[in-house]
């Protein structure tokens, strides 16, 4: 008998490296060619337009109907001339990924012809009918309809045919429906909190960036072993599957020859990000195999989350021209690392400081102290909501489970840093600080000079210091990053209004400035240092202990986390900087309840008609071989068969019995899942499903028994050690 899996197998592997796209001259010459950014509206727009949209774009100032019209009539004519027949807002909504709903440009004349046409109305607002997103009942309960309407502050950008227009997404009664609104409103919170305390330091300071640097981990599945996993195609995962003899023990794959299809596929999606005037400078083979990662230049944080889920589209599309499926899922491998997205953030001025770098003097490394501290209380503050940020059915297999990082937020400062607070809580509130080497009056907290390559690694906590930024490490690799920096901006910023409250006070008891910084600060530092600064082994037990000794939120149930974003610190810290409304808050805990169950009982589904589909079928044909076996051997060796057969004898009893409890629990998990269905409230239904959750855990472990000592040539599943490791 053929085995379909052997035949996918020599396909996949006899697949050679092609580059599909070779663009002439050097990425500087094309970068940004797809995107309408200041060097085409100067090119596309008459000045005064220019001007007016540049405006709009910089200070916020609304466009006028008349202005939009030449804009939009500008963007046209440069669309058609890249070859663009379609226009659409592309939105975020709160499913993952981005949507988009093409409209021709292509309008009747009148008189039996067409021409182009594209109007202000239609690039500033759009209506989709976008009642099947999800909206946690906003507006099932409000106003049926919702709009999108165009965010001027990210370029246009032409993605195939398309000209997509960055926009976010709203209920018609203002309820944001998007991650990109309260990503947008957050990172204004920032602003607003943070240039009245840099101007503390420096009253020249008008503005504060929030900026991220994304590092977007992923895997490559030949697309004909994907094809022959079901799991993989309908739950991004494998439900099933014994660990490879080899995996990643070697490491051998970390930073190793990157394999030249893959190198193909990666060449193609940094030609198509320069086009999008993505700056992707880094890329490289992750710890697992198959794994890679791939990381730009950080950018202004609304553009830089946009441009990830640019690439993130690009990226799902380039790979079938390679004849690859990319796998974003947090976990689409049980044994080996999984996938997540770094995002590296960090403050800076419109003077061009970095506010997590320390400074020259004095003065600037006070205002550097001063932003490192309050993020740290910020996070001490809301450490469950961060967590709940990050937390899905994908990222529950990473957090929590042997590998970075665990469900608990912690930060991780690094030895300099860790001493530099401690000396601070020690010596007067005056006391100078410095770079080591460029010595003050009076020396007592010195950082060394070399500081941002020096900064010691722990790959175990999910919220490090790495020198000039913070690296949020817990966010999944499917994950929109803005859901994890709404929460650490709205943390960051609520700290900082505080804090500035009780500089102002200290400064008209008449103290100096830095006395009353310094004065704020120690308490501060007194209590990060005590609860969520952890420099050890994150993965340890004793830290969990630990932990919940200090404080910190150590749920590990996803649907509970998810509470949080309803707890009374949460509901006042967003309402209070005009985020989201408690009424925005409730819905979008529906969608993530509901998102959770939906996830968790496809996957429910799936990994049962697959042990009755494939793996039991299988299992059966092994053990009716091996009865034919037995009985032959009783034929023919009627004396001794019992002897001569004890290895098949035992080899069936084997089967049989993990059969028979593959059978009970995929019976179990069925229940299970059944149960989770016929709850009607969300939170309920998530609690529930997590159940079958567990189950499915127990169902995949007697699959793999199973699939360890059966027939190879029987296994109808492409297995870990093929999909692992062809490329
Ligand atoms: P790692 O060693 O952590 O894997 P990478 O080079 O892969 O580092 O990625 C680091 C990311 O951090 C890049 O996207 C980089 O642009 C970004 N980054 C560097 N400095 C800053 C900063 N000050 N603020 C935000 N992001 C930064
Ligand atoms: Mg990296």
């Amino acid at each position: 008998m053929g085995n379909l899996r052997f035949d996918v197998v020599q396909e996949a592997f006899k697949k050679k490296a092609v580059v599909t796209e070779t663009p002439a001259g050097k990425p500087s010459d094309y970068f940004g060619s797809l995107v309408f950014g200041r060097s085409n509206m100067r090119k596309y727009l008459d000045s005064k337009t220019y001007a007016q949209l540049t405006r709009c774009i910089d200070e916020g100032v609304p466009l006028d109907a008349a202005t939009a019209d030449k804009v939009a009539e500008g963007m046209k004519v440069w669309a058609l001339e890249h070859g663009a027949t379609h226009v659409t807002h592309w939105f975020q909504p709160l499913t993952e990924g981005t949507a988009e709903k093409h409209d021709s440009f292509m309008n009747p004349d009148g008189e039996g012809s067409v021409i182009e046409q594209f109007d202000g109305k239609s690039l500033v607002q759009q209506e989709p009918d976008a009642s099947s997103f999800p909206n946690g009942g906003i507006r099932a309960t409000f106003e049926a309809r919702g709009y999108t309407a165009w965010d001027p502050s990210s370029p246009v950008f032409i993605q195939d045919d398309t000209l997509c227009i960055p926009s976010v997404f709203i209920s018609y009664t203002g309820e944001a429906l998007d991650y990109k609104t309260p990503l947008k409103k957050a990172l204004k919170a920032v602003n607003d909190a943070a240039v009245p305390v840099c101007q503390l330091f420096d009253p020249k300071v008008k503005r504060v960036y929030s900026f991220l640097g994304w590092e977007q981990e992923y895997f490559l599945v030949d697309e004909d072993l994907f094809a022959a996993r079901p799991d993989l195609m309908l739950t991004g995962r494998t439900l099933m599957g014994h660990s490879s003899s080899k995996n990643q023990q070697l490491s051998d794959h970390y930073f190793g020859a990157i394999p030249s299809r893959v190198t193909a596929f990666m060449k193609d999606v940094e030609t198509a990000g320069y086009k999008l005037g993505i700056p992707l400078k880094t890329r490289h083979n992750e710890v697992a195999p198959n794994q890679f990662e791939m990381a730009p230049v950080y950018e202004e944080a609304n553009l830089a989350n946009d441009h990830n889920q640019m690439i993130m589209n690009a990226m799902t599309r380039i790979a079938r021209k390679h004849g690859f499926v990319v796998l974003f899922h947090e976990k689409p491998f049980e044994g080996i690392n999984g996938s997540g997205k770094h995002n590296n953030w960090s403050l800076g001025t419109d003077t061009g400081v970095g506010l997590l770098n320390p400074g020259k003097d004095a003065r600037s490394n006070l205002q550097f102290v001063t932003f490192f501290v309050n993020v740290l209380a910020a996070v001490q503050k809301h450490n469950g909501l961060l967590k709940a940020s990050v937390a899905s059915a994908n990222n529950a297999h990473r957090l929590g489970a042997q590998e970075a990082p665990p469900a608990i937020v912690s930060a991780f400062l690094g030895q300099t840093m860790t001493d530099v607070l401690r000396k601070l809580l020690e010596v007067p509130s005056d006391t100078p600080i410095v770079i080591a080497g460029k010595k003050g009056r009076r020396v007592a907290v010195e950082i060394p000079e070399i500081f941002v390559d020096n900064t010691d690694r722990n790959r175990t906590s999910p919220f490090a210091f790495t020198g000039n930024r913070f690296e949020f490490r817990a966010v999944g690799s499917s994950a929109n990053c803005a859901g994890a920096l709404t929460v650490l901006s709205a943390a960051v910023a609520q700290q900082l209004t505080a804090f500035k409250a009780d500089v102002d006070k200290a400064l008209n008891e008449g103290k100096t400035l830095e006395v009353a910084v310094m004065d704020t600060l120690k308490p501060l530092i007194a209590s990060v240092l005590d609860t969520i600064c952890f420099e050890g082994n994150g993965y340890s037990d004793a830290w969990k202990k630990e932990a919940k000794k200090r404080g910190l939120d150590v749920e590990n149930s996803v649907p509970k986390i998810f509470c949080q974003f309803t707890a009374p610190a949460s509901v006042d810290m967003f309402t209070q900087l005009g985020i989201y409304s408690k009424k925005e808050l409730e819905a979008r805990n529906e969608v993530k309840w509901d998102t959770y169950s939906t996830k968790v009982l496809i996957e429910a589904r799936m990994a049962v008609r697959m042990a009755i589909n494939h793996v039991m079928p299988a299992g059966m044909e092994y053990q009716r071989r091996l009865l034919e076996d037995l009985d032959l051997m009783r034929q023919n060796f009627p004396q001794d068969y019992e002897t001569l057969a004890a290895t098949q004898t035992t080899l069936i009893r084997e089967c049989a019995a993990l059969l028979s409890e593959i059978k009970e629990r995929a019976d179990k998990l069925n229940d299970a899942r059944k149960a989770a269905e016929s709850k009607e409230d969300s939170y309920a239904k998530a609690v529930a499903a997590e159940k079958a959750a567990d189950i499915l855990r127990t169902l995949r472990e007697s699959i793999d028994k199973l699939e360890e000592i059966t027939d190879n040539a029987l296994w109808p599943l492409p297995k870990y050690r093929e999909i692992l490791f062809i490329n």
